[in-house]
């Protein structure tokens, strides 16, 4: 299937010079859902994974489809001031100033083998930012997947070492 048909660009969205990548017309399509989905958790299905943990908010939506396939639990990482437990948080930097993810504390443990969810691999940033938080509540993270990865912002790079794991490239 091809899956870049589903994505729509929105230019100048949400500030003028991003070419926002709209996956909208992708989860109204019951067909690429399916497909998409079953693509993201395909390469991890042997891997024992015990947890899939997505990065609000467009994670969300492809991560706890592919916890079911993967008969793993779920975990949610979140902007700041959402999680209602004790949290662990991780600032990273943005091209103008920083953005922080927190993750509650007792999500995780040694014992879990994690998949990292995301939307879009921009800079890496986020992603990377999420790695930390997963490692740092001492689980061993097996790979990190998303739809869609903008290569040409070598977010890859801030992620060395992580098997990605990437549907559509641009
Ligand atoms: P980054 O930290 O730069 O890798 O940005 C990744 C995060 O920002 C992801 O959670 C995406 O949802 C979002 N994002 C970044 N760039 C885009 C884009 N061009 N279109 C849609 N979402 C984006």
């Amino acid at each position: 299937m091809d899956l870049k048909t589903y994505i729509r660009d929105v230019p100048d969205f949400p500030k003028k010079g991003i070419i926002f990548k709209d996956i909208t017309p992708l989860l109204r399509a019951p067909e690429a859902l399916e497909f998409t989905v079953d693509a993201l958790a395909r390469p991890f299905r042997n891997q024992k994974v015990t947890k899939v943990a997505a990065i609000e908010s467009r994670g969300f939506i492809f991560g706890s489809c592919v916890a079911r396939i993967l008969e793993a639990g779920f975990i949610p990482i979140r902007k700041p001031g959402k999680l209602p437990w004790t949290t662990r948080r991780n600032e990273y930097q943005l091209e103008y100033g920083t953005d922080a993810l927190e993750i509650h504390e007792d999500a995780l443990s040694s014992q879990d083998r994690v998949l990292l969810i995301d939307d879009v691999l921009a800079t890496g940033g986020t992603a990377a930012a999420a790695s930390c938080l997963v490692r740092e509540l001492g689980a061993d993270l097996v790979g990190v997947a998303m739809v869609i990865e903008l290569s040409f912002l070598h977010g890859r790079t801030k992620l060395n070492g992580i098997p990605v794991h990437s549907l559509i490239t641009y």
